[in-house]
């Protein structure tokens, strides 16, 4: 393809958030990002002083959930020791001039998602995976219906100290807040205006383009290919109920989001036979990741519709969806400074890598 010849260098404008658009520039020369080194992973299954490790069950503050609820447990939600949000009051009158602020009330706890100390999500088996989604869904549902005070509960899982996970045991986090996260608010409402103006869901879009989307664009001097798209060239992977897409504006150089193939605006209206596929496609999925990058260290977190009078009515337009964020590079003072990130694989090579991988 082209691209493989010449470098890409272009700013890719994400459709649904624009403020997160990326400059794609694929010439190494080009690279203003330092590559993050590549940490041997923590492989133990099972270590004596780890506060998340079976046994240690006294070292962590009180339990939440378990599962399973009988016999030896599987994942545990615990209360974080060191909690960045708390349910604690403060003084009133925090605010003064510019110096605007709201309480820092909300929910923080760690799921431990295995009792396998340093196990990857792709070593995982595919049942144990749909549990942890069902734990994720259930916990999410506790949350909301307990303290309408919370307006978003975003579950998310560091995986690497280069993801800025300070635990090597595998574990995903909540954080409750009382606000919805602008990048949430900002995917959700400005799906709500292009719904407005096209009457369907711009990810159904998305997904409908990653798997029928075929075009070759000629330069009308020289007769050359400048751009070619072929079918399902951005998909990763693809099961019965859920796609894994690799974003045409990635903002990392192995970001990939999960969707539901059938329009579903919340996480919580996911049903177990969907997590069944949700588990296979996300474990194939980490492991293509692993295999290309060579132990990836990653974010990944749930984006779903929020709860609140403002977002009523958003469920034909929103689309849950994970986003898998693989970090392979620092980003420096340009992405700082600018806003914009760079990416320095072009995301149809990357997805092209991906697919490659032999599971
Ligand atoms: P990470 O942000 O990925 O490093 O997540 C690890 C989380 O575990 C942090 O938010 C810590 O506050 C929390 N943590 C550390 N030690 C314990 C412990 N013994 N029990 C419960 N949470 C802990
Ligand atoms: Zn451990
Ligand atoms: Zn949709």
């Amino acid at each position: 393809m082209d691209e493989q010849i010449h470098a890409t260098r272009e700013i890719r404008i994400n459709p649904i958030v624009p403020s997160e658009s990326v400059l794609v520039a694929t010439a190494r020369s080009m690279r203003p990002q330092k590559e993050e080194a590549p940490a041997p992973r923590d492989t133990r299954r099972h270590v004596e002083t780890c506060p998340f490790c079976r046994g240690n069950e006294d070292k962590t503050p009180p339990e939440i959930d378990r599962f399973p609820q009988q016999g030896d447990w599987d994942i545990r939600i615990v209360e974080n020791l060191y909690p960045v949000l708390g349910d604690d009051r403060q003084i009133p009158g925090l605010v003064f001039g510019l110096q605007q602020a709201i309480d820092g009330y909300g929910r923080h706890e760690v799921i431990i998602d295995n009792a396998g100390h340093g196990i990857a999500v792709h070593e995982m088996s595919s049942p144990h995976l749909a549990n942890l989604f069902r734990v994720y869904q259930r916990r999410m549902q506790q949350l909301y219906a307990m303290d309408d005070r919370l307006k978003y509960v975003l579950v998310f899982k560091n995986f690497g100290p280069a993801a800025g996970a300070s635990m090597s045991h595998t574990h995903s986090q909540i954080i409750a807040t009382p606000v919805v996260p602008q990048n949430v608010h900002d995917e959700v409402i400005n799906s709500r205006n292009y719904f407005k103006k096209h009457h369907h869901c711009i990810f159904c879009a998305m997904i409908d383009e990653a798997l029928t989307f075929e075009t070759t664009i000629y330069d009308r001097h020289s007769g050359r290919i400048v751009r070619q798209i072929s079918v399902g060239q951005y998909v990763v992977e693809k099961g019965e109920h859920f796609i894994a897409i690799k974003p045409f504006a990635s903002r990392y150089e192995w970001e990939v989001h999960i969707l539901p193939l059938e329009h579903n605006s919340n996480f919580m209206l996911s049903k177990d036979d969907e997590f069944a596929d949700l588990a296979n496609v996300l474990q194939r999925t980490m492991a293509r990741l692993d295999a290309v990058i060579g132990g990836a260290q990653y974010n990944y977190f749930l984006h779903t519709e929020p709860h609140g009078e403002d977002y009523v009515g958003t469920d034909a337009s929103y689309h849950w969806h994970l986003e898998i964020c693989p970090r392979t590079s620092i980003p420096s003072g340009f992405e700082l400074g600018s806003g914009l990130f760079v990416n320095t694989v072009s995301p149809e090579t990357a997805a092209e890598q991906l697919r490659a991988v032999k599971l």
